[in-house]
């Protein structure tokens, strides 16, 4: 069976306080047997993170990294850096990357690559506009960002690839996908998968995002496509991020 992955995208956001408080929290916290819990603070935090989140079940993931192991790049995080501080995880492709920083497929492929090069677990975000959604492209759209990425890898790296969809119209705006709607996509991810690995496509974690809250989370993560979710604003506030970790049971 696949291990629910609950995940929390700080952004911009956050605080060394707030990183306490998550250690703190989660220090006590009861949560479901079998989990998987992130936190992808902003650079600056993560070497208080993995200190603050030693003796919990959270583990620690980065919003982004360049495609190099390092050189001239002023500004940018490379994935052995990043090992350096304890990170599992990478998120590639967030919409807000693609839109506010205009990285295309290729470069979300590159990210992706060499977050599998230094044994991080990439999340591969992907998701439609509210404008592709209304055209009927919504499977279109998605389909192309997770094969760009799959076909171009050997098949030992597909499986451990986590892919997040998170439907652009969702994201912070307080309007959810249905469940239906939400299941629907990953489903057909998945499909797309099986269509060329059976196996692979039935060990795939597919993670949904987009307004995702305490209240909503439990009819989400019941879906039978979606085995986790990638959690924005209400991971900013422990007990609203540790409700929907608790409804991951
Ligand atoms: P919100 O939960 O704030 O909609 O953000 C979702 C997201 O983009 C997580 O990566």
């Amino acid at each position: 069976m696949r291990t629910p992955l609950l995940a929390g995208n700080w952004k911009m956001n956050g605080s060394a306080d707030l990183v306490e408080a998550f250690g703190r929290a989660f220090a006590e916290a009861e949560l479901p047997e079998g989990i998987e819990v992130v936190i992808f603070p902003p650079f600056p935090y993560l070497d208080a993170a993995r200190r603050a989140f030693a003796d919990t079940p959270l583990r620690l993931g980065a919003q982004s990294l360049n495609p190099l192991h390092s050189g001239a790049h002023t500004g940018e995080v490379s994935g052995r850096m990043l090992c350096e501080f304890g990170v599992r995880y990478a998120l590639v492709g967030h919409s807000e990357r693609r839109q506010l920083y205009r990285e295309g497929d290729a470069q979300v492929f590159d990210r992706l690559l060499a977050a599998l090069s230094v044994g991080l677990t990439p999340v591969l975000c992907v998701g439609e506009t509210l404008e592709e959604r209304d055209a009927g492209r919504t499977m279109e759209v998605v389909l192309r960002q997770v094969g760009f990425v799959m076909s171009r890898l050997e098949p030992e790296q597909r499986p451990r690839v986590v892919i997040a969809y998170e439907p652009v119209w969702a994201i912070g705006t307080g309007r959810t996908a249905t469940p239906e709607q939400a299941q629907e996509v990953m489903a057909g991810i998945r499909d797309y998968q099986a269509s060329y690995d059976r196996e692979l496509a039935d060990g795939l974690r597919l993670l949904y995002g987009g307004s995702m809250n305490a209240g909503n989370a439990a009819e989400l993560l019941a879906q039978p496509d979606i085995d986790g979710g990638l959690v924005g604003g209400a991971s900013l506030k422990v007990d609203d991020f540790l409700a929907i970790c608790q409804s991951a049971g």
